[in-house]
């Protein structure tokens, strides 16, 4: 790769140049017609772009899948914003029945499956669920609503 800006990874023209081959490299054998950048972030953490060239045939074809991709992608959103408003809903007519933020941390933990601190979980539902859990301060510690808990579903949001 030259060494255009500063050793980032970088798909400008000529960085894209230098990646094209002759032959497609999905089919291995229409000639090349479009080369095509990506951006990956890999598992170590490095970043960099992945050139890939296509004839106009699988290029079609990606295009065609992206489309697709990008559609069930939307609709799974518009799911989603349907169960976080009926849930909502719900928990409106609970009662208010306070425990301590650590029932939300642990719930969070559960059903997300995440390796992060607690402390980073209480930060982001105290940050992001304020008005769902109805979180509050009572007597200098944090707590939220129990039965607001019970019925959350994180993994909508
Ligand atoms: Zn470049
Ligand atoms: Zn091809």
């Amino acid at each position: 790769m030259p060494n255009c800006d500063w050793g980032r990874p970088c798909d400008c023209r000529e960085c894209t140049e230098m990646s094209r081959t002759e032959i497609c490299q999905i089919c291995s054998k229409n000639k090349t017609f479009k080369t095509q950048s990506e951006y990956i972030i890999d598992r170590k953490g490095r970043h960099y772009y992945d050139f890939i060239n296509y004839c106009s045939k699988c290029w079609e074809k990606k295009v065609e899948k992206d489309k697709k991709e990008e559609q069930r992608r939307i609709e799974e959103q518009n799911r989603k914003n349907a169960e976080i408003k009926n849930l909502e809903k719900i928990l409106k007519t609970l009662k208010y029945d306070p425990i301590p933020i650590k029932n939300a941390i642990n719930m969070y933990r559960d059903q997300i499956k995440i390796s992060n601190s607690d402390r980073w979980i209480k930060d982001y539902i105290i940050r992001s669920f304020t008005d769902i859990l109805l979180i509050e301060k009572v007597k200098n510690r944090w707590h939220c609503c129990k039965n607001r808990l019970n019925l959350i579903d994180f993994k909508l949001y």
